[in-house]
């Protein structure tokens, strides 16, 4: 009797090990940083309604809605802000370090004076402490999102100070179209367009 018991004992222990490290293998966790809020609008078109931060927040929930409904648990995103708030870059580095993700992407909309600049490009800082895995994902994710209205753009490095330099995880900054560029902002200014580039961009983070 007492042996029984002790086999019981250690195969659940072992159950219980197995499915713990089981699990932390398998949920990926990635931090979505959405770009501005608060005061700090982004770019703001006047045919447009929404400014670039709230278009990206409502991308941002979108995605967080498809995952709460994703039975697979294999995914979890997190946001940098949850409303119209505004975080400084320091924040924003010190919530994504905190966390401490698979992944940190920030969600950007671009604005170019030459109106025919559109589609969705990729950035990745060499300074970044994993530069190479960074590196890589931002292709990955680019050749990925890209596939839907909005133009596949180049992977390139950011000119100036941002979070994904600063923060200790692999990190890409997502441009997700062109406010600037007509057909991008007609894709942009629907909750249809909107939705469905949340859908591929989550479907692009949980392929990866
Ligand atoms: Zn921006």
């Amino acid at each position: 009797m007492k042996n029984k018991i002790y086999t019981i004992a250690i195969i659940a222990l072992l159950l219980g090990l197995t499915s713990c490290t089981h699990q932390h293998k398998l949920v990926k966790t990635v931090v979505i940083d959405v770009g501005h809020g608060g005061k700090d609008t982004g770019t703001k078109v006047e045919n447009i309604a929404h400014s670039e931060s709230t278009l990206l927040l409502e991308i941002a929930k979108a995605m967080l809605i498809i995952n709460g409904l994703d039975k697979d648990r294999d995914l979890k995103i997190v946001l940098t802000r949850y409303g119209d708030d505004y975080l400084s870059l320091r924040t924003r580095i010190q919530q994504i370090n905190y966390i401490n993700p698979d992944l940190a992407m920030s969600l950007h909309i671009g604005f170019d004076k030459d109106k025919t600049k559109n589609g969705v490009d990729a950035y990745y800082s060499p300074k970044n402490i994993h530069n190479q895995q960074s590196q890589q994902m931002a292709k990955k994710l680019l050749d990925c999102v890209a596939v839907q209205k909005l133009q596949k753009g180049s992977v390139q490095q950011p000119a100036k100070l941002s979070v994904i330099r600063r923060v200790k995880v692999p990190a890409t900054t997502m441009i997700l179209g062109y406010l600037s560029n007509q057909s991008d902002r007609e894709y942009l200014s629907t909750q249809k367009g909107r939705d469905q580039l949340a859908k591929q961009i989550y479907h692009c983070l949980k392929i990866m």
